[in-house]
């Protein structure tokens, strides 16, 4: 019997009218594909790609870079994968991509601006992931880390198109993209809100600073009227807004941003059998009503506690 339970395949992710709110995994390597799948991951929403970086000297080959990117996309045939290119910087340094000192690296020359500045490593990366798309069955995404401005987003979708890659995304991370993400989505085909950059540029608090941990908190209505913003204009659009950053995990907020207009959350795999669980409570208009007390709190310990009584009204 344990092991009829175990093999049963999991539920997707929906809300409890059966509106799809599909639960996809956030990767740091291949090597958790196939637990991801068994947990119940529909696809992935965020594959991390500094692994392939990280202690080298020299960015991979393609080759290399071609080997890891299909043996990700294997294991999901015929679902989503959104990978994002190389984010270096601040908390991600990489000795050949970051070599001056920064007095703010956070503010510094990091994800996108970093490869706009090292153009053939985000060449190389692309090509790669083309490569690996044509090989596989999968439904191959690609984003940008740290896009702050439409510039940025029509350079990256360019490229993208350039070297064959279908579906070129933005993650908004910065105020900035928040706040214009109407207009970056009229060029990028999807967005995927990466919640923990976007907490720390919002509240200007250092996410790996202990001191300021109290203002890292994505329940803050400063945070979450930024994701509404995204969520409207991906839905005036037809466009997929997604969120990737850890916000996603905790199962309450997660019916929050999707009454905010997410349409996807990716989390650790770890996560999805509560988000699952708490989703199916709750109907589009619900989760609407939820987020709006939330937002309409004062600081990110109200909302979570309007958000509760809220939920608590409904069930
Ligand atoms: C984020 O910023 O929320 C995110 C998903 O990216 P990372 O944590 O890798 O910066
Ligand atoms: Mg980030």
């Amino acid at each position: 019997e344990r092991a009829a339970r175990e093999a049963a395949p999991v539920t997707p992710g929906a809300l409890a009218d059966g509106t799809p709110v599909p639960l996809l995994a956030n990767l740091g390597s291949a090597d958790g594909a196939a637990e991801a799948v068994k947990l119940g991951a529909e696809g992935v929403g965020l594959f991390r790609t500094e692994f392939l970086f990280l202690d080298a000297n020299t960015a991979p080959s393609v080759r290399e870079q071609q080997e890891q990117y299909t043996r990700l996309l294997s294991a999901f045939p015929g679902s989503k994968v959104v990978v994002r290119v190389l984010d270096a910087g601040a908390d991600k340094p990489l000795a050949f991509l970051n070599a001056n000192e920064e007095e703010n690296p956070a503010l510094g020359l990091r994800g996108i601006r970093a490869l706009r500045h090292s153009e053939v490593i985000l060449r190389e990366q692309l090509t790669a992931l083309a490569a690996a798309d044509a090989a596989t069955d999968a439904d191959l995404w690609v984003m940008a880390p740290m896009i702050a401005t439409v510039d940025e987003t029509r350079y990256f979708t360019t490229l993208c198109a350039e070297l064959g890659i279908r579906y070129a995304g933005v993650m908004v991370e910065t105020p900035s993209a928040a706040l214009i993400a109407d207009r970056i989505l009229d060029v990028a085909a999807f967005a995927s809100i990466g919640t923990n950059d976007l907490t720390q540029y919002t509240m200007a608090a250092d996410r790996l600073l202990g001191t300021v941990a109290n203002l890292q908190d994505p329940w803050h209505p400063a945070v979450l009227r930024l994701v509404g913003e995204v969520g409207a204009a991906g839905a005036e659009r037809g466009k997929p807004v997604g969120i990737c950053g850890e916000a996603a995990a905790d199962p309450l907020l997660a019916v929050v941003l999707v009454g905010l207009g997410a349409t996807s959350l990716s989390m650790s795999p770890s996560a999805l059998a509560d988000v699952r669980a708490s989703l199916a409570r709750y109907t589009p208009d619900d989760a609407k009503a939820i987020a709006r007390a939330a937002l309409a709190a004062e600081g990110a310990a109200e909302a979570k506690l309007a958000a509760k009584d809220a939920a608590s009204e409904i069930t």
